[in-house]
């Protein structure tokens, strides 16, 4: 596999990257996580993601031993090594193993790791032509006030269970509810309805996507109206246009809910504000402000 890991201290191919089964990380879903892009050697909005990470960092008491300057230094360095023009890049620290015989979290050594390796896609560019068949499933995403989904986390179970029931209904991905007919997000995205040139997507329950915020931004530019609210399950079925945001793979038009069409639009076919924003998200990779050219 192309790539490069970084794990305690040192730049190691992915295949050399392991963790003790021990480290709470593993055995506790304790740790977090932020991915972010390289596209055409520029990382994208690569501050956004830092800082988002250091924030979950800092809500679940985790040190990486690494202040921001260090944490890019060894993004830049691992997507360097693994020779990636375009990448997909991940910073993660875990609890570590707490001292012997102990269960308290505050005696664990946090353990900082990083990666990158080839671009990944939540759907690939022909598969995004297509257009996602989705549904929406029946685990309820884990409540806020369990786990607050600000903080990137592991925590997925409900996603992968989601995920099969999406499969066995003949669909692709899913998008999860709060249990009381809201949206929330999917496994790897923030999910946005339009309904006559209105653009919106969950406030609450969902991780504050870099490429959601990007799409908030791209749609105020464009003049669109942008509501950030809590978003009815319903308006999936009544909706012009549905599309997901990721960082990976930008902005992606869905073609079906629980197997109807959105809008009745034939396969390969979306709406003006899809096809209008993901067209702007990717031109927004060329402007320098958005990007950092990679230390190659
Ligand atoms: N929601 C969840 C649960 C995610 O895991 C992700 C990305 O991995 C997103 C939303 C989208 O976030 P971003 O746009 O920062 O990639």
């Amino acid at each position: 596999m192309q790539g490069c890991a970084y794990v305690d201290g040192t730049f190691i191919t992915p295949e050399d990257a392991k963790i003790s089964i021990f480290d709470w990380g593993f055995l506790h879903s304790d740790a977090t996580y932020d991915v972010a892009h390289v596209w055409q050697g520029r990382f994208f909005r690569l501050d956004d993601h830092l800082a988002r990470f250091e924030a979950s960092l800092a809500a679940l008491h985790l040190d990486p031993g690494l202040d921001r300057a260090g944490m890019r230094e060894v993004m830049h360095e691992c997507v360097r090594r693994a020779g990636l023009k375009d990448a997909y890049v991940e910073v993660l620290c875990t609890r570590g193993r707490p001292a012997p015989g102990s269960r308290d979290p505050r005696t664990c050594t946090n353990r900082f790791m990083a990666f990158a390796i080839p671009f990944v896609w939540i759907a690939d560019p022909a598969k995004q032509r297509a257009g996602i068949d989705m549904i929406v499933g029946t685990p309820q995403r884990i409540p806020a006030s369990s786990v607050d989904p600000r903080v990137k986390n592991y925590h997925w179970l409900d996603f992968v269970l989601g995920l099969f029931e999406a499969y066995g209904r003949g669909g692709e991905t899913v998008v999860l509810t709060d249990g009381a007919g809201h949206l929330t997000e999917g496994p790897g995205f923030n999910v946005f309805v339009v309904k006559d040139g209105v653009v919106a997507t969950p406030a609450a329950g969902v991780l504050e996507g870099v490429s959601r915020r990007t799409v908030i931004e791209l749609a105020r530019a464009a003049g669109l109206p942008v509501q950030v609210r809590a978003v009815a399950v319903d308006e999936l079925r009544g909706a012009d246009e549905v599309f997901l945001s990721s960082t990976g793979g930008g902005v992606i038009p869905i073609h079906s809910v629980d197997g109807v069409p959105v809008a009745g639009r034939a396969r390969g076919s979306f709406g003006p504000v899809s096809e209008r924003l993901q067209a702007a998200y990717w031109a927004l990779h060329d402007d320098p402000r958005y990007g950092e050219p990679v230390r190659y």
